[in-house]
């Protein structure tokens, strides 16, 4: 091994050199050194083998280059070379091969077997084999660079290649001078076109789905216009030639050169993907969405869908709807609990909190709305959990309109409250009627014992006896205000109206009323107008209306008080106004006062007996008249006023209204009057009193009897009460029409029942007249006496 003496700063170049003529090596030596002012290390080796050994020995790094005789004794340099080159076809390091020899096809073959340059022994100069040796140096770099580069760009391009396999994606080449196009297997696939050959550009849009081809055309040649980007991106639809269709994401980018001065497009590279999967997904999500949404808007209860933190996320048709709202947009995303009042929102958040626990919540809330009636509704939040049934993520809310139930609860409640108020109304009245009842008992019974102890006291006997009519007036007006009030009820009442003076009615109730009003001290004005005011009414049943008002203002006045009857006409009406300085009334009861049984203060010192029913009656009377009553007071302490207002007659066709005549009945004559009662003692005073009044009687106290009686005694008059024993009234009183004298008599039917269909029973019967009992005996005998029995053939006027 030689080593050259060169400046340090030089650096030394390995080279090898194997030769086997020991001359040669010191001369090729002699002649590097002397073809440069490189520092050399040269590795001499004389035999093929050495040279092998030295070249690639792996202690070392490999020679800057090998200077190889072609011949050598164990082997030859194509040996040598083809054991030293690599896999890549690159020798280890660099080699100059010495031919040597006068063939001179040997040096391109030492070249084509990896030597990167060859000296011809018979020529070698320093020149020569230093060019050679720096030659085959910069030859061999350079070409191991390119390898290594070709090596990596292979490497990438197979990457690539492998990406662009695995993305699916699918290269097109436009080539827009020749109008062709070229696509790879992939594109070729995803067009269903033939790969790899230039086909027309035409051949790729008659892929084009008929319903995106105008949106495609229109956006490729947006994507040509040469002041644009030239990029294209488009997901559209083909057709491959068997009819199927597949959905493309295509993108394109157009390249453009300059031609003639102008820009215009050269080429252009499109990528396809194949998107069908995707998009049949995107579609079976829209019908799935779209099923759910049509599901939700199916239903008619109110379907909210809310986030984890109770905000609006969807809400179905019903929901709008029923909120009032036109647009879900204004709503969406907003916090549920903004849709209702104040009142619900605790419940809102509650139900909101156990639902995201996975709990179901109910509850009633209450809102208004904005145009129509506030409603109720029963509101049900429960979790919705993900598709394998685990997390909840998403809360669904459904109200249902629960107003009408809640009205019928409401009304439910309101008429068990009525009923109950009517019960406690109907139990106070039955107190009160057997209190009113017992009450006037107590005297009349006082009465009979004093007119006993009496007797030869007239004074004492008449002033108890008047007693006594006034408790009795008083009992028989109850019932008969209790009576009639059921009448009205059922539709029974009927009115027997004439065309009447309204002030002979006044007058009459005026009298009826006169006794307690006197009793009470009050002092009574009335004004009456000048002209006659006709009014079309049942007289008995007008004058009970203002009889039942005076008496009112007598019962709930301090004694001493003012009343005032005032009559005016308004137009075509009559108003009666009947006023008093009395207790009054608190506004808020007169509402009530006209109600059955009200009574506002039963307890009330000044109650004077009544059943709370007076009112009810007056007003159900004045309406069976077609006018009207109205209750006024400024309050308590201040006095009431009652107002009728009734429609006056039209003059012209106003008749003039009979005269009542009032004047007790004159007994006209004797008269043989047969009582038939199986109440003796009912039956016995009334025989007394009209004995009393001057006639001559007889009684019987059961029906048979009666007749047997009539038939003996011949009465001018038989009073016959219709429940009774053996013969009840109506038989009794058809065997007694049956006699010789018994069509002349006059039969009048006592009894309890004075409804029409009892009268209608009674005169069927054979019966004159009907009388309810308790008889007045003073209205007995003024019927009697019209009746002209026993001076007249047929009666003159009949009573009711
Ligand atoms: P009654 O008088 O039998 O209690 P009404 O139906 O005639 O029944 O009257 C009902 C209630 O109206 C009376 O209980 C009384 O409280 C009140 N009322 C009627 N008239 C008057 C009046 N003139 N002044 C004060 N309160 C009256």
């Amino acid at each position: 091994m030689t080593t050259s003496t060169h400046p340090s700063k030089v650096p030394v170049s390995r080279i090898v050199i194997i030769e086997d003529s020991p001359e040669d090596q010191v001369e090729i030596q002699r002649l590097l050194l002397r073809g440069s002012d490189r520092r050399y290390q040269f590795v001499e080796a004389e035999t093929g083998a050495a040279g092998l050994r030295s070249v690639l020995d792996t202690s070392n790094e490999s020679p800057d280059c090998v200077v190889l005789d072609y011949t050598l004794p164990d082997m030859d340099a194509m040996e040598i070379l083809a054991a030293i080159t690599g896999p890549d076809g690159l020798t280890v390091c660099p080699v100059v091969v010495l031919t040597g020899t006068a063939d001179s096809r040997l040096g391109p073959a030492v070249l084509r077997a990896g030597a990167q340059d060859f000296v011809d022994k018979s020529w070698i100069s320093a020149g020569s084999l230093t060019r050679a040796v720096e030659n085959a140096v910069e030859r061999w770099a350079m070409t191991r660079e390119l390898r290594a580069r070709t090596v990596a760009l292979q490497a990438s391009e197979a990457q690539m290649v492998i990406g662009v396999a695995v993305a699916g994606l699918g290269l097109t080449r436009i080539d827009y001078n020749t109008g062709t196009v070229v696509l790879d297997s992939i594109a070729a696939a995803l067009f269903g076109l033939a790969a790899g050959v230039p086909l027309p550009r035409s051949a790729i849009h008659a892929t084009f789905h008929s319903d995106d081809k105008n949106e495609i055309v229109r956006r490729m040649q947006q994507s040509l216009d040469p002041t644009g980007e030239g990029s294209f991106n488009m997901e559209h639809r083909v057709v491959h030639p068997d009819g199927s269709v597949h959905w493309l994401s295509i993108k394109k980018q157009v390249i453009f050169g300059q031609i003639g001065g102008n820009r215009r497009p050269v080429s252009s590279v499109l990528a396809a993907v194949d998107i069908t999967d995707r998009k049949v997904g995107e579609e079976q999500l829209l019908q799935s969405e779209q099923f759910n949404r049509s599901l939700m808007d199916s239903i008619a209860d109110c379907v909210k869908v809310l986030d984890m933190n109770g905000r609006l996320v969807h809400m179905n048709v019903p929901g709008l709807c029923a909120m009032e709202i036109d647009d879900f947009g204004s709503v969406c995303g907003q916090p549920w609990e903004t849709l209702w009042p104040a009142e619900a929102r605790g419940d809102i958040a509650r139900s909101v909190t156990r639902a995201t626990g996975g709990e179901v919540f109910s509850f009633q809330a209450y809102s208004p709305t904005a145009k129509g009636k506030p409603k109720w509704w029963e509101v049900t939040v429960s979790p919705a959990r993900n598709t394998d049934g685990g997390q909840v993520v998403r809360l669904l809310a459904v109200s249902r309109d629960i107003t009408e139930r809640k009205q019928v609860e409401i009304q439910l409640q309101q008429l068990a409250a009525d009923l109950s108020e009517a019960d406690r109304r109907k139990d106070e009245f039955l107190a009160t009627l057997a209190h009113e009842l017992r009450n006037p008992l107590a005297p009349i019974r006082n009465g009979l014992v004093l007119m006993k102890l009496a007797s030869g006291q007239p004074a004492t006997i008449e002033k108890t006896r008047a007693m006594m009519e006034r408790q009795l007036t008083q009992m028989v007006r109850l019932i008969d205000d209790l009576m009639d009030v059921s009448r009205i009820r059922l539709g029974k009442l009927e009115l027997h109206k004439a065309h009447l003076r309204l002030p002979t009615v006044l007058n009459s109730a005026v009298e009826t009323s006169r006794p307690l009003i006197d009793q009470m001290n009050h002092q009574l004005t009335v004004t009456l107008p000048k002209e006659a005011l006709i009014v079309e009414a049942d007289m008995t049943r007008l004058a009970q209306v203002f009889m039942n008002l005076l008496n009112n203002a007598a019962k709930y006045s301090d004694r001493g008080g003012q009343i005032q009857l005032h009559v005016e006409r308004q137009g075509s009406d009559a108003v009666v106004t009947v006023r008093d300085t009395g207790i009054g009334i608190a506004t808020e009861q007169l509402s009530r006062i006209f109600e059955m049984f009200t009574q506002i203060d039963a307890s009330l010192e000044k109650s004077q007996g009544g059943l709370g029913i007076g009112l009810t009656l007056a007003r159900r009377l004045v309406d069976l008249h077609g006018g009207s009553i109205h209750a006024h007071s400024d309050g308590l302490g201040k006095g009431s006023e009652f107002s009728v207002r009734l429609p006056l007659v039209n003059e012209g066709s106003a008749v003039q209204a009979p005269e009542v005549d009032d004047a007790p009945a004159a007994m006209k004559a004797l008269l043989r009057i047969l009582i038939v009662d199986d109440n003796r003692d009912a039956a016995d005073s009334l025989s007394e009193m009209l004995k009393m009044m001057g006639n001559d009687t007889r009684t019987a106290y059961d029906g048979q009897q009666g007749v047997d009686l009539a038939g003996e005694y011949q009465p001018d008059v038989i009073l016959l009460d219709i429940g009774m024993p053996i013969l009840n009234g109506y038989e009794a009183c058809r065997l007694i029409r049956e006699q010789a004298k018994g069509k002349g008599v006059v039969l009048i039917a006592l009894t309890a029942w004075g409804q029409d269909e009892d009268r209608r029973r009674s005169h069927e019967a054979g019966f004159d007249h009907h009388m309810v009992k308790p008889v007045d005996p003073q209205a007995l005998m003024s019927m009697i006496a019209v009746l002209n029995v026993g001076h007249a053939e047929e009666p003159t006027a009949r009573s009711n």
